[in-house]
This record gives C-alpha cells, structure tokens and sequence, in this order.
C-alpha cells in the first residue's frame, strides 16, 4: 500500500453551474409561511432581507443554475480543492474500504463558507446594497463573510455567539483583518439582544439570538441586507460546487462512493457533497448511501421534530418547516460551535424526512478521537464539526472491516482546526466531556413550537 494520493483538477474544472435538488425531488418543499398571517409568503415579503437574485434562487425549480463569472473568478483563488484518498488512514484502520474526503480547509477563511458567502456578496453588490449584517457561531461564516464582502466592497457586521467570542478572539480578528465590525451577542446594540441580556445577563448566547440581531439590523435601515451562512436553499445549492468537482475527480480515481458521510449544523457543506449525489440516486437509479452526522448535544435530526418553526429566537424570521429543536432551546456549550443551531435546513430536513439519507448523532469525545486519528494518519486538523464527518467515516469503515467489504466511502472534511486549538488543548487536558441537553428544557421548547394548520 503507498501514500495517500491527492487528485487535482485545473481551475478550468470549476463548476459552471450550481445544482439545485428541488429539480429532482418526487414531492416538493412545504411553502414559507408568514410568521403573523400563516400565509404562504411571496418574494416581496423577503425583499428586506435579500436581494431578488437569491430570492429567485430560493424558490427555483430549476436543476442547474449558472455561476456567474465574476463568482467563478473569486473561486479561482482556492478552487477547485483537493479531493485525497486516505490510504494512510486506511492502513492505520487495516480497513479494505477506500476512504476518499473533499478537503475544503484550503478557503481564504478555512472552510466550505465562501463557497456561498462570495455569490452573496456579488449578488448584494449588483443590487445596490451598502451594508450585509450576519450572525456567526464559531466564526467561520463571519471571517467568510467579511472576506467576500471585502472583495466586492460591502461593509460587514457580524453579530457573534458570545460563548465562542470568548472562546475564539482570533476568529474577531480575522474579521477585523477583512475589514469587518464583530460584536459579541447578546448585545446591546438592538432590541432583540437587549430582551434576552434583561432577562439573562449572563446569556451565553445562541446562533437563533445572533440572528434576531442581525435581522433586526438589516431592516432597519433600507442600504442593509442580511445574510446566512447556512439552512437556506440557495445557500445549501451555492455549496453544491465541492460536490459537483468532488464527481470529476472520482472519475479519476475511476471509483464512485457507496458511502457519503458529512457534518450537519444547519446542513450546507453536507447538502454541497451530498446533494449532487443524491440527484443521481433519484435521476439515474444510483444507490449511494447518504449519512448525515450530528453533536448528540444538539440533536435536530435524530430528536427534534419536523415541524414549522422559527429561524431565530426572538420569532422574526419567516416559518420553515424543518427538524428542529424549538426555537427556544439554547444548546451547551460544546465545542462544534458551527453544529449549534436549533433547526436543520428545509431540504436536509426533506430528505430525510422522505428516507433519502440517514441521520445519525455523536458525543464530541468521540469525535475529538476520531479526529486525532486522521490528523496523525493524513496530516490535516480537522475543525471540530469536521471531526463528525470524520468519525462518521471510520465508522463505516470500521462495519466494512468487520463485514469485509471493500466499499468507497466519501466525506467531506469541510474546514481545517488551525483556529480551534484551544478546543484541542482542553482534549489534552481531559477537559472536554460529553455534553447533554437538558431534557425538560428540550421538552418546554417543543412545546412552544408554533401551530400551523398545514
Ligand atoms: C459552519 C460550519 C459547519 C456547519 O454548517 P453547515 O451549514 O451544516 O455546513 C460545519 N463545519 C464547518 C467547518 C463550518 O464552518
């Protein structure tokens, strides 16, 4: 057995198009829904929040949707990515599966987020807008954010999680590099984030609180728009770019995957390896596995229910129907801070609600072992969340061991560790344990999900 094998495509292999799952589903989307009226919401109801290009984009049915140009040149700079085959962790497995990962850590910002947060800046930019406010968990859609709207002159307010401000000051100065303004919430810069500090001063704060304040700010002011780094559909369909080369490059490794694993907070680098996939399941009669891993912690997928539900805390977004916790559940503070939303995005939701992918949810300890074991097979840290579609991986290759299957298995390592060392540190120092939800508190913030007669 040799060397892990890295497969390389020119820049002129970058996707011209992105795919859009909607095209291929059997059922469609459940409709928005006016959070006051219950009423299926039309384009001008989004219109203080996004400009009318991403609106578009939201509810295409369209499969492909073209990148254009002025996006494809930014992706120049990192894309296409890697995609290597890990014999090294293969072999430290004594595993016969092919374990094969999409390494998007190669980003300006260290992840999968500019995939997205680029297109969003652009079509901001076309549309006139002066000023994207956005939330940020562990940092990486905010540092994301700030780099895009740098290279298309829009000014950028990132309202971040304050447990992982604290735990993250280089994430704040990373976006402050960028040009961007960082603000711990709950703050008091809005109303949304003065309400929770009134009732809560010691607020750790949450993805669905950051959101209030950001939304809030954004419609406040007619120059400012919103953006989101994950759970909506043109964000979950901007990622499809990973998968589409993740294609081309198996068809060098002239191998296809049995197996895709990936991460899911609010399931954007999941939906980018995954969906491309998906689509050839249900066009071509494929039948590719699909795993989607979540923190145990925070267990949208495997314990929280499909339902219409706010985006954020302060009840301000629109309704989504999707696998959620209840917008009122305020999950621990565990390291994976990017896996720390109440709901799942619509379509990751859809599809497994119609059985396409299977869901399933790790303790962070496990994972952090897990993702020592790659980092000293392959050399790459991965980010914490990372480290779920890691141990998701070996897992299965653990089961193709033990049934002695030589399967391919595909993940995508959707960010690099570099800025999460402290996470590490605490692992050395046996200081990270499993973490749980309280089971009253999840119980009282289902309760409170909103009835809707659909
Ligand atoms: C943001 C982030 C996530 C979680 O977001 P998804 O939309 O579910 O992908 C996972 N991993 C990394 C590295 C992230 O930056």
């Amino acid at each position: 057995m040799s060397d892990s094998i890295k497969y390389l495509l020119d820049e002129s292999a970058i996707p011209k198009q992105w795919y859009n799952i909607q095209a291929d589903l059997p059922t469609p989307l459940s409709p928005v829904l006016h959070p006051g009226t219950g009423q299926p919401i039309g384009p001008d109801d989004l219109a203080p929040l996004f400009p009318m290009e991403l609106i578009a984009q939201e509810v295409s049915q369209e499969r492909y949707i073209d990148i254009p140009e002025p996006v494809r040149e930014v992706y120049r700079q990192w894309r296409c990515t890697p995609l290597y085959r890990a014999r090294r962790l293969e072999k430290a497995l004594d595993t016969p599966a092919r374990i094969y990962y999409k390494y998007e850590g190669v980003s300006p910002s260290g992840s999968h987020k500019p995939n997205t947060a680029v297109p969003q800046a652009f079509y901001n930019k076309q549309a006139g807008v002066k000023r994207l406010t956005t939330e940020t968990g562990a940092g990486q859609w905010g540092s994301s954010l700030a780099y895009a709207g740098h290279v298309f002159g829009i000014e950028v307010k990132v309202f971040m999680v304050k447990v992982s401000f604290q735990q993250k000051p280089y994430r704040k100065a990373m976006m402050q590099t960028y040009g961007a303004t960082c603000v711990a919430s709950p703050s008091e810069e809005t109303q949304a984030g003065r309400a929770i500090l009134e009732k809560n001063p010691d607020s750790t704060g949450s993805l669905g609180i950051a959101i209030s304040e950001a939304v809030e700010q954004a419609v406040m002011a007619d120059d400012t728009k919103y953006a989101l780094g994950s759970v909506l559909n043109h964000v979950l369909m901007h990622q499809t770019v990973l998968g589409e080369e993740s294609i081309l490059q198996m068809e060098m490794a002239d191998d296809y995957p049995d197996v895709i694993v990936g991460c899911t907070g609010g399931g954007s680098n999941f939906a980018g390896i995954a969906f491309p996939y998906l689509g050839r399941n249900l066009r071509d009669g494929q039948s590719t596995r699909i795993v989607a891993v979540e923190p145990a912690a925070c267990p949208s997928l495997t314990r929280g229910r499909f339902a219409y539900d706010f985006g954020d805390t302060a009840k301000m977004t629109p309704l989504v129907k999707m696998h959620t916790l209840g917008s009122q559940f305020v999950p621990s503070g565990f390291h994976a801070g990017g896996l720390r939303y109440h709901g799942m995005g619509p379509l990751v939701s859809h599809v497994v609600d119609l059985g396409y992918v299977e869901p399933r949810a790790y303790n962070q300890v496990t994972c952090f072992e897990a993702g020592i074991e790659f980092a000293r097979a392959e050399g790459i840290i991965p980010a914490p969340e990372a480290t779920h579609a890691v141990k998701g991986a070996i897992d299965e290759a653990m089961r193709c061991k033990a049934e002695g299957k030589s399967e391919a298995i595909l993940f995508n390592l959707c960010g690099h560790g570099h800025f999460d060392m402290q996470a590490y540190i605490d692992f050395f120092d046996g200081k990270i344990a499993d973490q749980t939800y309280d089971e009253s508190e999840l119980a009282m913030a289902l309760a409170g999900l909103p009835s809707v007669a659909a």
